[in-house]
């Protein structure tokens, strides 16, 4: 299991983006730009699955996927298997925000981004150290690391976003739950918000964040509407998965099977950190 260096690296990771997140909507700033915003940080922080530091594909590269979605208008973005984008969530946006299409995935996505001005890497420059040496060790384990957010603003409006290297050694080509909308990241303004992490074949499957935003309708509490949507990927799949919810109220919620998942949150008005 990770090293206590790596556990005090991903806090201050996450206490970063929840700082950033949080500015944004103390100034007014909409739920998109603050889950935007926070998940740029961690895309740019190695220690996390994300962007820079993202894992490597039996080919040893990296493709990463990412979504985010507007609860207000139901506005979405999602990119899979991008390659040479410095973040991919930033390109989700692009997307969702020229409106014609809602997901791009691998040559084309890239494409757009260079079309659209979004910053290009290096394919190189993606991968750090640690990946590098995971893969050449061919390090089974899984170890955690994608990321998400989930935001209400003053206005009473909703966002989620997702952003992932995806899983170790996955197949060329491989898109995730972290991509598709419905499954990894989901917004209704008029149920809640959602971001999943875990086995993004089981997340599909299950169409986890749509099924737990489906769980509050009535006014049910998110923690137990997480809950119940963790049981149902435990139940029907056998596989792990986590969620961090958010409802209509601004009430947060979160739930996992698999050992650990980090997360931020405001709890009266002070930031809990659990890793
Ligand atoms: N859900 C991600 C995927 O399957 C991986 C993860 O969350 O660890 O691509």
């Amino acid at each position: 299991s990770p090293a206590p260096e790596f556990h005090e690296a991903r806090e201050r990771g996450l206490r970063r983006a929840f700082e950033a997140a949080w500015t944004i909507l103390l100034n007014n700033g909409s739920a998109l730009d603050a889950v935007v915003q926070a998940t740029v940080e961690l895309e740019n922080d190695p220690v996390f699955n994300a962007g820079v530091g993202s894992c490597l594909n039996q080919d040893g590269e990296v493709e990463m996927d990412a979504s985010l979605m507007e609860g207000a208008t139901l506005r979405a973005g999602a990119v899979g298997a991008v390659r040479t984008v410095q973040n991919p969530i930033l390109l989700a946006r692009a997307v969702m925000e020229e409106g014609r299409h809602v997901f791009l995935a691998g040559d084309g996505a890239d494409q757009f981004a260079h079309k659209h001005g979004v910053s290009a890497v290096a394919r190189a420059a993606l991968i750090t150290e640690r990946q590098q040496q995971r893969w050449t060790e061919k390090h089974t384990q899984g170890e955690p690391g994608t990321v998400g957010a989930v935001a209400f603003d003053k206005a009473g409006r909703l966002a989620a976003a997702t952003s992932t290297g995806g899983i170790f050694d996955k197949h060329p080509g491989r898109i995730g739950d972290s991509a598709v909308i419905g499954a990894g990241t989901y917004a209704d303004d008029t149920l809640g918000a959602a971001s999943a992490t875990g086995l993004g074949e089981a997340i599909i499957r299950t169409t986890l964040t749509r099924t737990a935003a489906e769980f509050l309708r009535g006014g049910i509490h998110p923690t137990q509407a997480a809950r119940r949507a963790i049981e149902l990927v435990q139940q029907r799949t056998g596989s792990e998965a986590g969620i961090i919810l958010i409802d209509a109220l601004g009430r947060v919620g979160y739930a996992y099977n698999a050992p650990t998942m980090s997360t931020a949150f405001l709890s009266d008005q002070t930031l809990v950190i659990l890793d």
